[in-house]
This record gives C-alpha cells, sequence and structure tokens, in this order.
C-alpha cells in the first residue's frame, strides 16, 4: 500500500462523503451521552478540510495533512476538533517531505497520531473515546503484509462497537458514569468513518 498526495486529497474527500451523510446518526449518538454537537462539528470541519485540500496544490502527503489539520482544529469546536488536528499535525510532520508514502511511514504516521491524541486527551484505551479505534488501527497497520482494506474495516468496525459495552472515563459521557454504558461512542464512529474512507482509498488503488 502507498498513498500519493493525490490519494491523501481523496482520502479527505471521502471521509467528508460519510460524515455528511451520516451527519444525523453522530448527532444522536452524541445525544445520548454528550452535548448533541458532534455530528455538527465533524460536518462543519469535514466540509471545509476537503474544500480546502481540493483546491490546493500539493506535493506532498505531508502538505495534505498539514492543511487539514489547520482546518480542523479552527472550524471544528469542542474536544473533537483539537484531537482530530493533532492527529494530522502529526502525520504531517511526520510525512512532510514525502510524495508519497509507504506502509510502513504511513504506520508510523498514525502511530504518531495516536501517541499525539492520547497526549492531548489525556486518554489511554479503554476509555471509551476515539482512542478506541485510533489504538487497534495504529496495531493493526504495524502487521505489515497483512495488511488490506477489508481487514482494516473490520479492525476499526469492531473497535468502535466495542465502545458500547464500556464505561466513559473521559470527556463529557464520563459525567454519565455507568449510564454511558449501552452506548456508541460518538468520536470512535467519525473514527471509524475516517478508516473506511482510508479502505475505499487503498481499493480504488488496487
Ligand atoms: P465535545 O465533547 O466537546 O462536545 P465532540 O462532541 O465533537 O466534542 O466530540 C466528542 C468525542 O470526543 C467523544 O465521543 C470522544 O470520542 C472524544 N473525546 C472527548 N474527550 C476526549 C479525550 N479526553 N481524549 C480522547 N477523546 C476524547
Ligand atoms: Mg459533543
Amino acid at each position: 500500500m502507498v498513498m500519493t498526495a493525490e490519494q491523501a486529497v481523496t482520502w479527505v474527500g471521502k471521509t467528508n462523503t460519510l460524515i455528511q451523510s451520516n451527519k444525523e446518526y453522530l448527532t444522536e449518538l452524541d445525544q445520548a451521552i454528550g452535548d448533541g454537537d458532534h455530528g455538527l462539528n465533524m460536518s462543519r470541519g469535514f466540509q471545509e478540510a476537503e474544500a480546502k485540500v481540493s483546491s490546493s496544490e500539493y506535493e506532498t502527503v505531508g502538505g495534505v495533512f498539514k492543511d487539514t489539520a489547520t482546518v480542523l482544529m479552527s472550524k471544528i469546536g469542542g474536544a473533537s476538533g483539537p484531537l482530530y488536528g493533532t492527529a494530522f499535525l502529526k502525520m504531517s510532520m511526520l510525512l512532510r517531505d514525502k510524495p508519497s508514502v509507504t506502509q510502513a511511514d504511513f504506520a508510523e504516521a498514525v502511530e504518531e497520531a495516536l501517541n499525539g491524541m492520547k497526549q492531548r486527551g489525556k486518554a489511554e484505551q479503554g476509555e471509551k473515546t476515539m482512542i478506541d479505534v485510533w489504538h487497534p488501527v495504529a496495531d493493526f497497520l504495524k502487521n505489515g503484509q497483512n495488511v488490506n482494506a477489508g481487514k482494516l474495516v473490520e479492525v476499526a468496525e469492531q473497535a468502535m462497537e466495542g465502545t458500547k459495552d464500556t464505561v466513559a472515563t473521559k470527556g463529557r459521557a464520563a459525567y454519565l458514569q455507568d449510564r454511558s454504558k449501552g452506548h456508541i461512542d460518538p468520536g470512535s464512529t467519525s473514527s471509524f468513518y475516517l478508516f473506511q474512507a482510508l479502505a475505499d482509498v487503498w481499493k480504488e488503488g488496487e
């Protein structure tokens, strides 16, 4: 698997499409255990990110991610803006000089993104946040030969669904304590869309 700057732009675009068509669902998830703004936050952020990257010229994958990070940080309110912004910023730093990236590069970038998000959110795996999706995806990408689009979707989807049974200890949902159980985490769901979009980009490149 490799990713070119052009494919990085497509990834942002496909993520936006998935977010826009699931905006109401993200809102409902956040209404159940948060304040109901996650659909709006994500749709505004990725709409603007797609507009920015699809109207610019890029020579490196890092360049695409840097602009994406800047837009997400400034356009998404709430906890998720700085977290997604940090993720794309960390990836952009590692992939700064690369016109295209290998799977090993990309795996390293996602690992960096995960570490940045954990630090930013002071969260670990198992606290019912988007980290619960990024963590297993980062581990999976390090798998080398066994990485493919179908498995990526499987890993991300299972991780997202797994948040249903856990109790939130970070973010707004933590105020609900045990009552946060029985609901899928909104940020894990938007992260699932991000990786589903990535799998679509890979499939097209095959
Ligand atoms: P807010 O919680 O400020 O309203 P959003 O609704 O846009 O922001 O995003 C909520 C999502 O952000 C949660 O579902 C969770 O996945 C993620 N999140 C919240 N706090 C943290 C944190 N400290 N670390 C990691 N992720 C977090
Ligand atoms: Mg919210």
